[in-house]
């Protein structure tokens, strides 16, 4: 079972989780829908998510971006929009600055909202890939998304219809993806788990991946979750954008 850290406690386990972080570093980091909450974008489940109003994993599967294009962006219209106009929030922001200090290798995402790289994050290994670009599926070619006001025209010139650059539901995780997170969780001594219950493949693997070389599994989260009664060592229990700038502090000084 972990040691859990949360309210007064909380500063206690950040100072811990730094001084793993400069021991056994630096720290391979995996996020998930819960860092880019309080940048406005709703998790698919959660309250306000693309769930509510559809089955994502019928509008978002390969085979209807296929076959029925039109239908496809009825929901990637609304959730590019979204992830367009948002903005990196101080956990991503935080996490950016560690990087730059050399206490972080690689930040894997499970988002497409490319907020990592935003904040100012280098190397950052998309398993989902992104929605801020475009590709035509008939002749390859391509287009950057800067703002909501970038997303028409959802057809090429050449008759084909564009979409995004990110994974759809029956579709295979980038490769070098994998094998660049693996190698890596491999590697490191510490990895910190941030705004994810890391209960699908491959993000669910690699925590026990670090776990099982001797590496130390840092959670941190609003909620106790799986992990946290099986592999994690320090959990700290709160909002990733509240305790991330106190880690880099720690770290970096102020
Ligand atoms: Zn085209």
């Amino acid at each position: 079972m972990a040691e859990v850290y949360e309210g007064e406690e909380l500063i206690a386990g950040v100072r811990k989780t730094a001084e793993v972080i400069r021991e056994r570093g630096p720290a391979l980091v995996l996020t998930g829908a819960g860092i880019s909450i309080d940048s406005g974008i709703p998790p698919f489940r959660g309250p306000g998510g693309l769930w509510e109003k559809y089955d994502v994993e019928e509008y978002g599967h390969i085979e209807v971006m296929r076959r029925n294009p039109e239908k496809a962006w009825i929901m990637l219209r609304e959730m590019l929009e979204t992830i367009l106009k948002a903005k990196p929030n101080p956990a991503h922001l935080a996490l950016a600055d560690m990087e730059k200090a050399g206490f972080i290798s690689y930040t894997v995402t499970q988002n497409v909202d490319g907020l990592h790289e935003a904040a100012g994050s280098k190397r950052v290994v998309k398993f989902h890939g992104e929605g801020g670009k475009l590709y035509c599926m008939k002749c390859g070619r391509t287009r950057k998304l800067t703002g909501p006001e970038d997303i028409d025209p959802i057809r090429c010139e050449c008759g084909g219809y564009f979409r995004p650059d990110f994974v759809f539901f029956g579709e295979p995780i980038p490769p070098n993806a994998l094998y660049t997170s693996f190698t890596e969780a491999e590697k490191t001594g510490v990895i910190l788990v941030i705004g994810t219950s890391a209960q699908v493949y491959p993000a669910a693997q690699l925590p026990y991946e670090v776990k099982r070389h001797g590496g130390v599994v840092v959670e941190i989260n609003p909620a106790i979750g799986p992990l946290t009664s099986t592999i994690t060592d320090i959990m700290l229990k709160g909002s990733s954008t509240t305790i991330l700038p106190k880690l880099r502090d720690e770290l970096i000084g102020r």
